[in-house]
């Protein structure tokens, strides 16, 4: 069986054709522009690899805020994006429409990561799990009880408020253009990048930057934890897959430093199984839309 797999992402759309076992057949990129250009190469994409293959059902894994609230008018638009000729895209409804009304999964891009950490990676069989990207912005998805957090809306952990670092440096007061000194704020790769006047890949020899990354990313790990307590948290995006090496450990220790000995279980015990790297290759979003698609299917049978 086939399916259609969509990672829409602020700077590309990957889209993809795989199967029910996570195999991925073939895969192009195409850049973000404005919603007309980029989607109309999208649907063609998916149109012709249709007639090809026969597409079962499609998974959308997208940037946000999206609307992923089945009862609403506007279900599967993209929301009041700061990417503001997106706003009110209806995504979802241009796919079904060029594929002759497909079934189509949607949610945001974070938690497509996580499921496809949690189908075939380092979240099998977890029913609570968090996935972050830190990269260009911070995002997070969520599943809690083995469903996604969707709610009043869906996750949005990029923007935890976080408190300023004792050795912050003085004038640095973030970089999100709604909240400053937010998570996505204060460590972000931009954010990085304002703070110490360089791109975040030229620090990678300075340990007072991945000192302090560390430690608001550690807020964010004790945030989560109190809040959702997860079995496992799953850490991706540019920032942390080029320093994985010196991050990882400092995440782990500031975490349980900060967490102060209040909750003690055998996954804190074992930290470097419980805050990991993904491990799908950078293949988990694609990966996640796949078994988006999948999901579709079932759910319409
Ligand atoms: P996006 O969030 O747009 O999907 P990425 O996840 O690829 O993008 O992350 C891009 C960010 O990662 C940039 O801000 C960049 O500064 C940062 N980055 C890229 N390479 C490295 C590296 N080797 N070390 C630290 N940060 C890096
Ligand atoms: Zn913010």
């Amino acid at each position: 069986m086939f399916f259609g797999a969509l990672e829409a992402g602020g700077t590309k759309m990957v889209c993809a054709v795989g199967d029910e076992n996570g195999n991925i057949f073939e895969r192009v990129s195409i850049p973000t522009t404005t919603p007309d250009e980029t989607m109309q190469k999208v649907a063609e994409y998916f149109v012709n690899v249709n007639a090809e293959r026969n597409l079962k059902a499609l998974g959308i894994a997208c940037f946000g805020p999206i609307d992923l609230n089945k009862k609403s008018q506007t279900y599967g638009s993209i929301l009041n994006t700061p990417k503001v000729a997106w706003r009110n895209y209806p995504i979802v409804k241009t796919l079904k429409d060029a594929l002759n009304d497909i079934p189509a999964g949607f949610d945001t891009d974070v938690n497509g990561s996580l499921l496809g950490e949690a189908t075939w990676g380092c979240a099998k069989g977890l029913t609570d799990a968090v996935y972050f990207t830190i990269g260009t912005g911070i995002g997070g998805g969520a599943m809690a009880g083995g469903k996604f957090i969707h709610g009043m809306l869906h996750t949005e952990v990029g923007h935890l408020q976080v408190a300023l670092e004792p050795n912050e440096l003085k004038d640095f007061r973030g970089v999100c253009p709604n909240h400053g000194t937010c998570f996505e704020g204060m460590a972000s790769g931009p954010a990085i990048e304002a703070r110490w006047g360089k791109p975040a890949k030229e620090l990678a020899d300075k340990p007072e930057v991945w000192d302090l990354e560390a430690a608001y990313i550690a807020q964010a790990m004790v945030d989560v934890i109190m809040t959702l307590s997860p079995q496992k948290i799953i850490l991706g995006g540019g920032v942390i897959d080029g320093q994985a090496k010196q991050l990882f450990p400092l995440i782990r220790k500031k975490t349980l430093e900060k967490i102060n000995g209040y909750i003690d279980t055998k996954e804190l015990r074992n930290m470097d199984s419980y805050i990991v790297p993904a491990s799908l290759n950078g293949n988990q979003g694609i990966k996640g839309a796949l078994e988006l698609a999948q999901l579709a299917l079932e759910e319409q049978d």
